[in-house]
């Protein structure tokens, strides 16, 4: 057991964050669904590039799962979790109660557009950005920390949550990371353990399959061909693609060709009952 700190409750929450203010510390918020990696652990090092102090916060929430989703079945890894946050110094969790967030009579939720309704993940997950923008948006009033720092990994997520926060003029600067990747380039995701030895294996097909796609459009193939082999080759590896698209790295815009960009791509896939996704930018080559 370790005695990392550990706050639940927002009063609480708030008396450490003071300390840490009445000394002149900046803070810097790393939002989690917890069952953490070195991915989520690579933010907290991010995070402490810009403030003294790194508080992490672990909810696993339900509002941004679907009816079919797996919110239940959800990896919740405390102990370890607080293990791996000592060993990288962050300073403190905030692993909030149900009841702290959603407290009984909670009526209020976050309605996003812009880079929410982009026609990616909100075409297949309709409710989930809707349910992440209402408790960034509590954690982000929680805390009131200077920066927050996010994975590029849900690319779409990253700039959803720097547009509420442009929007409804929260204070806390949202930050991007680039997302921490297995040996193989298998993207990290608490969501790998569910994976099979099989689909273990199969998994960097994913990244493989972006890789190509980003090489060969930054070379000056047509984007839409190129696409389209990817998801092929997604296929023949035992993937169910749900989209593999190029847009604009910014607005997420859908874009007709290369001089449109920047580009990313992004892609999510289903390999068993798992539902993976990762993204890449395009570098134009000379
Ligand atoms: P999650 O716990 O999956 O909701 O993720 C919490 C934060 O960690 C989000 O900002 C994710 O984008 C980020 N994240 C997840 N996987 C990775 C990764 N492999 N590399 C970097 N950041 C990640």
């Amino acid at each position: 057991m370790t005695d990392f700190p550990v706050v639940e409750s927002v009063p609480a929450l708030r008396a450490r964050l003071k300390d840490f203010r009445n000394k002149g510390e900046k803070i810097a918020l790393v939002p989690t669904m917890g069952a953490l990696h070195d991915g989520h652990l690579s933010l907290v090092q991010e995070a402490r590039r810009h403030a003294e102090r790194v508080v992490v916060t672990i909810f696993v929430n339900p509002a941004q799962f679907g009816p079919s989703e797996d919110f239940a079945k959800y990896p919740r890894t405390l102990p370890s979790d607080l293990e791996k946050l000592a060993s990288v110094q962050a300073d403190l969790c905030f692993a909030p109660t149900m009841e702290a967030v959603y407290p009984p009579g909670f009526s209020t939720r976050v309605e996003v557009d812009g880079p929410a309704r982009a026609d990616l993940e909100d075409r297949f997950r309709p409710t989930h950005f809707c349910g992440v923008a209402t408790v960034v948006a509590k954690l982000l009033n929680q805390a009131q920390a200077d920066v927050a720092v996010f994975g590029e990994k849900d690319y779409q997520q990253l700039l959803v949550i720097q547009r509420l926060a442009r929007d409804l003029d929260i204070a806390t600067e949202i930050l991007g990371a680039p997302t921490l990747r297995e040996a193989d380039g298998l993207a990290m995701s608490s969501r790998n353990v569910y994976l099979s030895k099989a689909e273990r294996a199969a998994a960097p097909a994913l990244y493989a399959a972006l890789n190509e796609a980003a090489r060969l459009i930054g070379a000056g193939e047509a984007i839409e061909a190129t696409l389209a082999r990817a998801s092929a080759a997604l296929g023949e590896a035992g993937f169910l693609p749900d989209y593999i698209e190029a847009r604009h790295a910014k607005t997420l815009a859908r874009i007709a060709g290369r001089r449109d960009g920047p580009i990313r791509l992004l892609a999510a896939a289903r390999l068993g009952a798992t539902r993976l996704i990762d993204n890449l930018a395009v570098t134009h080559e000379a």
